[in-house]
């Protein structure tokens, strides 16, 4: 569903991403984690089309980044750190307005039962996304990617900043989201949350992939302990 073949980027004669070498199967979460400047939003910009590789290319669903870099967006949802949508409308608005770029018109039934779905409280959907927590905002992000139906979800460093219970119905929701056989690519500096979360969890260093291991195999301790030795 996802992959990346020798996928490289410079910048000059820094080596930001080292020929990454990935698969991320339907239904697999894979966390990547790594140390501020390891190379973790390069890649997933890289995936996303938004930077263009030095060298090698990333497949979503055995689709080319690099030569259908529009084409890819039909199968992916990105939501970054902080979701950035229009302050002005409501949340219900910005999932009508967004669900119809991807080219989906829903009637107002079902746009509220996405919201529903992510758990976002009946009374937020009328109200100004403005005035949104960055938990209720990352909700409006996730029911968008199920509107678009996205076959593939990135997320960069999505708890960040989020309270426990907000991490915890995050993490329910990037579960089911795998239970429906999507796949879910994250950076995130949570070992915590990687290791509930994850079906399989990486750890980058200096723009090399170091470890990619299956994630149920150990506990959050015992990853804080791989991480700290390989790091
Ligand atoms: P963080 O956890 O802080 O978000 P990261 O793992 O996401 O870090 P990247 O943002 O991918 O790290 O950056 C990887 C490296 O590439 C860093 O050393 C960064 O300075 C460098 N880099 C990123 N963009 C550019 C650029 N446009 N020009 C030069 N160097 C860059």
């Amino acid at each position: 569903m996802l992959k990346t073949i020798n996928l490289h980027k410079k910048y000059n004669d820094f080596i930001a991403l080292e020929s990454l070498n990935l698969e991320v199967n339907k239904g697999e979460i894979f966390a990547l984690l790594g140390q501020n400047g390891a190379g973790k939003s390069t890649t997933i910009n890289m995936l996303l089309g938004l930077i263009k590789p030095t060298s090698g290319d990333a497949f979503i669903n055995d689709i080319s980044v690099t030569e259908n870099p529009q084409e890819i967006k039909k199968h992916l949802a990105y939501i970054p750190e902080t979701v950035l949508l229009y302050p002005n409308l409501t949340g219900i608005e910005n999932l009508d307005f967004f669900s119809k770029i991807a080219g989906f018109t829903y009637d107002k039934e079902e746009l509220v039962s996405f919201l529903n779905r992510t758990g976002l409280q009946e009374i937020a959907h009328h109200k100004p996304l403005g005035g949104y927590s960055k938990g209720m905002r990352q909700k409006v992000g996730i029911a968008i990617a199920l509107a678009k139906d996205a076959k593939v979800l990135l997320l960069d460093e999505p708890t960040s900043g989020l309270d426990p219970i907000a991490t915890a119905d995050f993490t329910e929701l990037v579960c089911q989201f795998g239970r429906e056989g999507r796949t879910v690519f994250m950076a995130t500096h949570d070992i915590f949350n990687a290791v509930s979360v994850a079906t399989n969890i990486g750890i980058m260093k200096q723009g090399q992939l170091i470890q990619n291991l299956p994630s149920k195999t150990f506990t959050a301790e015992e990853l804080q302990e791989i991480y700290l030795k390989t790091i």
